[in-house]
């Protein structure tokens, strides 16, 4: 995979989105549940079962910037069934082994942001590389830049997942 910097065109790509999903969560709406904001991303699944859906992220802000997106709609990890939570942090345990031995990561963090006043739950993977520096919150906020280049990441994510 590759990490570009993103071009002007790119970035009022991402701006346009971003403020369409904001449009939606003031309005009570879910972009998630919508369907038609975010643009189909099949060709970035690494892994896929009844409860989640894990993808590359299109911006990531590292190599291997994953997201495990709950498909249910919930506003934050307070309402989920202790039986979909189970399943879900052992599918992202599951990603962070694949993320780890593919990208001889040193470590994943992981996030959740409930923004907006209508947030659809997700999780944020972000491998720690080597060479990258041990403050780990520096990692939540580097500059995102496009993904390249990853059908043969997402084909080995996806072995490693299976
Ligand atoms: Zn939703």
């Amino acid at each position: 995979m590759n990490l570009q910097p993103m071009d002007e065109q790119t970035r009022e790509v991402r701006a346009r989105l971003m403020k369409q999903v904001t449009t939606m969560q003031e309005a009570g709406e879910c972009p998630t549940c919508h369907g038609s904001v975010y643009p189909p991303a099949m060709n970035r699944v690494i892994y896929e079962d009844e409860i989640v859906l894990c993808l590359l992220e299109t911006y990531p802000r590292n190599p291997g910037h994953t997201i495990v997106m709950v498909k249910a709609h919930y506003n934050d990890i307070s309402e989920l069934p202790p039986e979909v939570a189970a399943s879900v942090f052992s599918t992202i345990q599951r990603a962070i082994h694949a993320l780890k031995t593919h990208l001889r990561a040193e470590k994943v963090y992981l996030c959740t942001m409930c923004d907006g006043k209508r947030n659809h739950l997700h999780f944020q993977l972000i491998p720690r590389l080597p060479g990258d520096e041990i403050r780990g919150s520096r990692l939540f906020v580097k500059e995102r830049q496009l993904l390249t280049d990853y059908n043969d990441d997402v084909l080995a994510l996806r072995r490693l997942m299976a």
